[in-house]
This record gives structure tokens, C-alpha cells and sequence, in this order.
């Protein structure tokens, strides 16, 4: 069985939507995930916000308008006046539903809620338009199999467990769709996978099912060298390590979400992204392969808080560094990038939720300086120890570019600098030039 995950563009239209019937339309046995349509989770958001900061009016015409762009979505889609009153039927209860909130009390709970409904949307209505063109389809609720543990993590015999019985009351179906992004957690509520998390349900899925395959497609013919949006000639990459691939897509290359391709990696199965606009692509395809050292691709993580730590007394100390890494254990806040020097240590964290907590802790053993507004680059390729040149080529190419900090060395397949946000596009295009 394959796994096929289309975006929110790629679902974003009626047009959009009918593209995707002869993709998923062959005698392949599937589980097709499908996000909202794209818009939709940010509206989403934006009512959930209104209703916290009891702005009842204001999410009652954000509910309308999102109602009414969805009454003309269907009246492109559907040519039967029979699919047509079903999804009529279909957008009023969500909206009613929606629009209840708006009366009752309003918690977390409820805001969950709120943003599960894009996605059910979304897969509703497409299995509605492979009804009306004849293509039988199995809509299973992503409610009832994907759930996460206590530790928010993906509860793996779970969704195994009760994904696979609801493939078996189905086993004559060759085709089912489902929702990405959202799930229960630990005690049954609803929540959700985070933005972006319909990649992560692909390949939560296709570990669960053991698939031999898990596409992803997008809007985009794979996973690009460089950022697209920032560096003029950039170009797809054809192959991608598991441990590249998952250092692009945590470093910043927005194709993917940051943690869906360890599901893939821990079952070995194969992820392609690929580009409905342009079906024919190749596209990139993430596997168990490596092939020999090279420079693969660069990406880019903002919104980087840089944490300087002194201590006169780390010379011949030791323990230093325990007391510090404590301190962000006990406010759980990852630490990305780190350097050392006898004297001192420089870290990078992008969760500041807790930075004055630690800032004051640190203080009292250390002197700290904190930058902010600082972007990660990554370097991501093969660079096996002992072969030599590449940092010369990356340092060569970022020569008039200030650096903050350097990590080089952590894992065989990145090297990462810290600069000056404002620096980010001239460190991208120097790298483009120099390195591709
Ligand atoms: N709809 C969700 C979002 O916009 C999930 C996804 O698209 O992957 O973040
Ligand atoms: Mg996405």
C-alpha cells in the first residue's frame, strides 16, 4: 500500500481538487491524506483568536465569509444536484458548529476543536466529488486511529492497532482518504499534529501500515538546493538521505514538516515529495541511500536567539556545563547550536518562552549575553570526516559575511553558522554561488 499526502494548495479549489482524481484514480491500493484547503487553518486560527479575546461579532463574520467561500467552492465541484445538497448539508453543520462556539464557553479544548474542522472539511467533500465520479472511496476519521501518547509523541501500537482494523472492515477498498493534521491526544481530546502536520500524519501513517511508499506532494517539484523564495537559480535535488532530509526540514526548508521523516526512517520506508502542478517531475526522493560525499543543499532557520555564557571559573572546571545544560532541561527549551571555548559557551535556542527564567539562573553562576533576530544557516550534504575541503569551499564562499557562530563536526551531514538575520539572503546567494 502507498501513502499519497496532497497540501493545502493542492486541494486549495474546486479546479485544484478535480486535478487530483487522476492522480489517486489507478488500481494502487492508497491512503490518501489531505490537509485544508490552504487558507483555511489560518482563518481558523484567526476565529479561535476572536472568540479568546471574546470578539464574538468579529468571529461570527469570520465564520460567514469562511462559510461562503466554502458554498462557492462546491457550486465548481459538484455538478449533480445531489452531491451538491449533500455538501450543502455538509458545510452548514460545520459551520453551525462553528458557530455554536460563539454562545458557549471557550477553552483549549474547544479551540482544538475549531481547527480540526478545515481538515474534515477537505475530506469530505473530496470524497463527495469521487462519489459523484463514480471512484469508490473508503473516508476514514483520522479521530479514530491517530493518537499521541502522554509525551505528545505518536502513539504508535495505537494507530497501528486501530488503523489496521479499519483497513480490514474495508479490505475490498483500494482507495481511502483521510485527514492529516489532526488527532487525540493522550486522554481522547481532540489536537492536532501542529502547522504544517500533514506531512508528519503521511508518514506516521505509512509507518504504521508498513507502506512501501509515502508520497508527498506539493506545489513545489521537491525539495530545492536553496530557498527558493530568496536565491534565484535554484534546483530540485534528485536524492536525499534520511538524515539529510530530516536537517533540511528541521534547518528551515519549508517543504516539510520538521519531524516527519523519522516515522520513515525508523521502518525504512521511502518518501518522494512531489508536484501535482506538474505531475511528471521527479521530484526528490528521501530514502535509507547515501550517496558519496557531497554539498546537497542550504537552508535557513529565523528567529534565533543567540545566548553568550562566561565563567571565570570553567578553566579546569569541571561540571560547568551540567549546571548549564540544566537549566534549559528544567524549562524545557531545546537547545540547536553550541559552541565552546575554555572560558565560555555559546548556545541558540528559537523557543524564548522561558528566556528571562533562564537568563536569571544562568546569572547567578555566570555572565550572559543574549542576541536575538539571528538566522541559522545549514549546510547539508555528506561530509564524511576525513575528507577535506569542504569547510575551506563553505568559509570561501562566505567570506564577506560576518559570522556569529560555527558548528561543524555534531553529525556527518551538516555545518551550520549562525548570522545577522538581516544578513540571511547575502549568506544564501554567496553560498549559491560558491557551493553549487
Ligand atoms: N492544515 C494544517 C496547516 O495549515 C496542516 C497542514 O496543512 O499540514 O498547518
Ligand atoms: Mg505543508
Amino acid at each position: 500500500m502507498k501513502v499519497l499526502k496532497f497540501g493545502g494548495t493542492s486541494v486549495g479549489s474546486a479546479e485544484r481538487m478535480k486535478a487530483l482524481g487522476p492522480l489517486i484514480n489507478n488500481d494502487v491500493p492508497k491512503i490518501v491524506v489531505l490537509s485544508a484547503m490552504s487558507g483555511t487553518t489560518n482563518n481558523l486560527v484567526e476565529i479561535a483568536t476572536a472568540l479568546y479575546a471574546k470578539k464574538n461579532d468579529k468571529a461570527k463574520l469570520l465564520i460567514d465569509n469562511l462559510e461562503s467561500k466554502y458554498n462557492e467552492v462546491i457550486n465548481k465541484l459538484y455538478t449533480t444536484s445531489s452531491a451538491l445538497s449533500k455538501g450543502k448539508g455538509l458545510i452548514s453543520s460545520h459551520f453551525d458548529y462553528l458557530r455554536s462556539f460563539t454562545i458557549d464557553l471557550f477553552t483549549v479544548n474547544e479551540e482544538r476543536a475549531i481547527l480540526a474542522q478545515g481538515e474534515l472539511l477537505s475530506t469530505a467533500l473530496f470524497h463527495y466529488y469521487l462519489e459523484e465520479i463514480n471512484t469508490h472511496s473508503v473516508l476514514l476519521s483520522a479521530l479514530n486511529f491517530m493518537r499521541l501518547d502522554e509525551k505528545e509523541e505518536p502513539d504508535m501500537k495505537y494507530i497501528e492497532t486501530s488503523l489496521s482494523a479499519e483497513l480490514l472492515r474495508h479490505s475490498d477498498t483500494k482507495l481511502f482518504i483521510t485527514q492529516g493534521y489532526i488527532c487525540r491526544d493522550a486522554f481522547g481530546e481532540i489536537y492536532n499534529l501542529k502547522r504544517g502536520g500533514s506531512d508528519y500524519t503521511a508518514t506516521i501513517i505509512g509507518a504504521a501500515i508498513n507502506a512501501e511508499e509515502i508520497e508527498i506532494w506539493t506545489d513545489i517539484d521537491g525539495m530545492h538546493n536553496n530557498d527558493p523564495r530568496i536565491v534565484e537559480k535554484t534546483h530540485p535535488i534528485s536524492e536525499l538521505s534520511f538524515d539529510e532530509a530530516a536537517e533540511l526540514a528541521y534547518f528551515g526548508a519549508k517543504i516539510l514538516h520538521p519531524t516527519c521523516i523519522l516515522p520513515a526512517q525508523m521502518r525504512n520506508i521511502p518518501v518522494r515529495l512531489l508536484n501535482t502542478m506538474q505531475p511528471e517531475a521527479k521530484g526528490t526522493l528521501i530514502s535509507s541511500k547515501t550517496t558519496n560525499d557531497s554539498i546537497k543543499a542550504v537552508a535557513a532557520k529565523d528567529g534565533i536567539t543567540a545566548i553568550n555564557i562566561k565563567s571565570g571559573r570553567m578553566l579546569l572546571a569541571y561540571g560547568f556545563l551540567r549546571a548549564v545544560f540544566e537549566i534549559f532541561e528544567r524549562y524545557k527549551t531545546p537547545i540547536d547550536m553550541i559552541t565552546t571555548s575554555e572560558v565560555a559557551v555559546s548556545l541558540t535556542i528559537d523557543n524564548t518562552r522561558n528566556i528571562d527564567a533562564i537568563e536569571k539562573e544562568l546569572k547567578e553562576f555566570c555572565k550572559v549575553e543574549i542576541d536575538n533576530d539571528l538566522t541559522i544557516v545549514c549546510i547539508v550534504g555528506s561530509f564524511a570526516a576525513e575528507k577535506q575541503g569542504y569547510a575551506m569551499r563553505i568559509f570561501d564562499a562566505l567570506k564577506n559575511i560576518p559570522i556569529r557562530m560555527i558548528s561543524y563536526g555534531g553529525s556527518e551531514n551538516n555545518v551550520s553558522v549562525l548570522v545577522d538575520t538581516k544578513l540571511k539572503k547575502d549568506a544564501l546567494n554567496a553560498l549559491n554561488k560558491g557551493l553549487f
